[in-house]
């Protein structure tokens, strides 16, 4: 089928469900139409096009979109247009992958349920009482509901991995590094990486390793060609992993995991023993601990990445009801508007962690904690090649239901959050279905700049 009939079926099937599903905060139909008959005429003119050329894309509303609204999920950034694009939107241009539009999020990706997106929740396509996932549940919605093949996600604790788990789709979050994060709007800088959001484990390495690779405009991007992550791929689907050494995670299994997420984890661990692997138990002590340090370094990183709106650069202008209009006050008055709850309560733990007197207690703690976890992979990774866990302790769980419970929605992210720490790589692969007829997924983690070990598993298990 052409390029405009893929496009234009995905364009339909979001006319049709995205009223109920709302995992799109903005559709691009007119370019993304443009782009597809424009791919169609030039392979008929016999062009060499990139494998995913014509083939439509949604993209987290958090990386920036030139000439398309980019809100984060939020208020403060509503009616901003940004003027370029993140690398990875330009390398996916440059490809020609038709842009279908933007995704809904947690506002500024801080959330595991999308509900703290300031443009109404996105419903899990599997059940529409439950949540997809955050903060990146509108990108996995997306894929799991036919309305793209593909998308983009960013993961600073889970955000690409978790919403993949509950909706049934394949999520990576690379190395840290691994992808620019020139363009995307910084949650935890040190902890952010955008990914792939697929169907099938082949998609997805395609798609990193065309987003992926060295920018000069991110100083943290790693110089160096990423792994071949396509042939890891077409190798693993052959289902041969002989004599690969697979850890299984201690502290991430057990008790608080869903009996049906353990049981079907349980299965996909005698599946890979069938393919030739070797499962073998491995203790990693300060994953115990990784939660606490992430929601101090997380927050600190956020309140200051976030000082920047502030009514006078971007979107949202609110002058104070009262009182003489002075820059302060133009500023207290548009973030008290612009900011939902969750914000402003990470960006208040953000701004009391690294206060004078505190910073050494809180957030110098929480750097020796996240060594320490750095050291429980390296001892790991020279025992075995992968680590493995179920994803997330549960299966999708109904809104509302953690929404009061800040602390209960944050032990969601506990099998997610040590990769980010580390700066490791993680895929969530779908994994069944729980004795409640939701999806489940296993989480598949690697040494850092060896993705390639994630596709090779990840196919195997598909
Ligand atoms: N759920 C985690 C949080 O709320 C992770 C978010 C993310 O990865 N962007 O911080």
């Amino acid at each position: 089928i052409s390029s405009a009939e893929a496009t234009q079926a995905h364009l339909d099937r979001i006319a049709s469900v995205d009223g109920d599903l709302n995992a799109f905060l903005y559709v691009n139909a007119d370019e993304a139409l443009a782009t597809a008959r424009d791919v169609d005429e030039r392979r008929a003119a016999g062009e060499e096009l990139h494998p995913l050329a014509g083939v439509p894309i949604a993209v987290k509303d958090v990386v920036v979109t030139k000439g398309m609204p980019t809100t984060a999920g939020s208020k403060i950034l509503e009616g901003w247009i940004p003027p370029y694009d993140a690398t990875l939107v330009e390398r996916l241009r440059a490809a020609r992958l038709p842009i279908l539009g933007k995704t809904n999020m947690d506002e500024f990706a801080m959330g595991s349920s999308t509900e703290h997106s300031a443009y109404g929740n996105t419903k899990n396509p599997w059940d529409l009482d439950r949540i997809p996932g955050g903060s990146g549940g509108g990108s996995a919605a997306a894929v799991a509901a036919f309305e793209a093949p593909l998308a983009i996600g960013t993961d600073t604790g889970g955000s690409i991995r978790q919403p993949g788990a509950v909706t049934g789709t394949v999520g990576v979050k690379p190395t840290y590094g691994g992808v620019s994060r020139y363009g995307l709007i910084a949650m935890a800088s040190s902890l952010d990486q955008a990914g792939p959001v697929t169907r099938t484990v082949l998609d997805a390495a395609l798609l990193h390793e065309l987003i992926g690779g060295h920018d000069p405009r991110d100083s943290t991007s790693i110089a160096e060609p990423l792994p071949r992550l396509v042939e890891a791929a077409r190798q693993g689907a052959t289902g041969d992993l002989a004599g690969l050494r697979v850890g299984v995670v201690k502290e991430l299994s057990g008790e608080g995991y869903q009996e049906g997420v353990s049981a079907r984890f349980a299965e996909s661990l005698e599946i890979l023993r069938g393919l030739g692997a070797e499962v073998v138990e491995v203790s990693c002590p300060h994953f115990t601990y990784a939660l606490d340090a992430y929601y101090l370094i997380m927050p600190s990183e956020a309140s200051s990445n976030l000082a920047k709106f502030d009514g006078m650069r971007f979107g949202l202008r609110v002058e104070p009801a009262d009182g003489p209009v002075t820059a302060e006050r133009v500023m207290a008055a548009t973030r008290g508007a612009g900011f939902g709850d969750e914000v402003k309560r990470r960006i208040i733990l953000g701004t009391y962690a690294l206060s004078a007197g505190y910073y050494d207690a809180y957030y110098g703690s929480a750097q020796k904690v996240r060594t320490l976890i750095q050291r429980d992979f390296a001892a790991a990774f020279e025992q075995v090649d992968i680590l493995v866990s179920p994803t997330a302790p549960t299966t999708a769980f109904k809104f509302g239901e953690k929404l009061d419970d800040p602390l209960a929605m944050y032990l969601n992210d506990v099998a997610t959050i040590p990769a980010n720490l580390a700066g490791v790589p993680g895929m969530s692969v779908p994994n069944g279905l729980s004795d409640d007829g939701l999806p489940v997924g296993f989480q598949i983690l690697a040494p850092a700049k060896a993705d390639d070990r994630l596709y090779r598993v990840g196919a195997a298990l598909e």
